[in-house]
């Protein structure tokens, strides 16, 4: 206990292991990741795509950005989808009681995604094109305004809609720490593969406006590296890294 507040629960007091995974992803789809609304105020269309301001060789650039945190709530939705169909136990996140008793007794998919008592296992970093900047990736569509508390179309009101065009590279980056994904036994390291596997084989939808088939985030090629202590020796296990594909079949 520090200041009264216990210390996380997590995976992290000690080195086990650690997958470092890297892949380019495309977006077979138009993609819309929104921006918070006080960031609107400038904007000349109604729903612009979130971007970020970085530096490259040297100049800022605006690209857009899928925060890792988008990702993730897929990553993890799909995960549970897969636990409960297998007869897993899985807390609802919204249910405050139930959340008391997860910090100490937690579901297989915060064992992994982690949550209020427990660090992830999983961590999914932003995501942001391949290239330099470019003009001309978005492109705007006219839709029905979304009532806002009722989630119901409000016809008559329309508004604009910003999306990223499909075709863009990205640079995607998970890291897995503590979890070993080639253990046979384990359903967390299964379930978290077949998400992977769903990504790698089909896409996986993300941002806005899905029911329209926005957002069909594929995986397209990457590796996978291992790291494990040996001695007191931080070690790459797989020799330079394993093709993701090919280090996916098996499971
Ligand atoms: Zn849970």
């Amino acid at each position: 206990m520090i200041g009264g507040v216990k210390l996380l629960n997590g995976p992290f007091s000690e080195f086990k292991n650690l997958y470092v995974i890297k892949g380019i992803a495309v977006n077979r789809t138009i993609l819309h990741i929104g921006t918070p609304e006080t960031a609107q105020l400038e904007a000349t269309v109604d729903n612009p795509v979130l971007r970020l301001r970085m530096i490259r060789d040297g100049r800022v650039v605006e690209v857009p950005v899928i925060p890792g945190s988008s990702i993730k709530g897929v990553f993890r939705s799909f995960f549970e989808k897969i636990a409960r169909s297998s007869g897993e136990r899985v807390c609802n996140i919204f249910d405050v009681e139930q959340q008391k008793e997860e910090k100490t007794n937690p579901c297989i998919a915060c064992r992994v995604f982690g949550n209020q008592g427990q660090a992830s296992r999983v961590h999914f970093f932003d995501v942001m094109p391949v290239e330099e900047s470019m003009s001309s990736l978005y492109t705007v569509r006219t839709g029905v305004s979304i009532d806002r508390f009722f989630g119901s179309q409000r016809p008559g009101l329309l508004r604009t809609d910003e999306y990223v065009i499909p075709g863009l590279k990205w640079n995607v980056e998970i890291r897995v720490f503590n979890l070993d994904l080639e253990d046979e036994n384990s359903k967390e390291a299964r379930f978290f593969k077949h998400v992977l596997k769903i990504f790698m084989e089909e896409g996986l939808q993300i941002g806005g406006r899905k029911s329209i088939g926005s957002g069909v985030f594929t995986l397209v090629d990457g590796t996978v590296k291992k790291f494990v202590l040996e001695n007191g020796e931080l070690k790459e296990v797989f020799g330079g890294g394993k093709k993701l594909s090919e280090w996916l079949s098996w499971g």
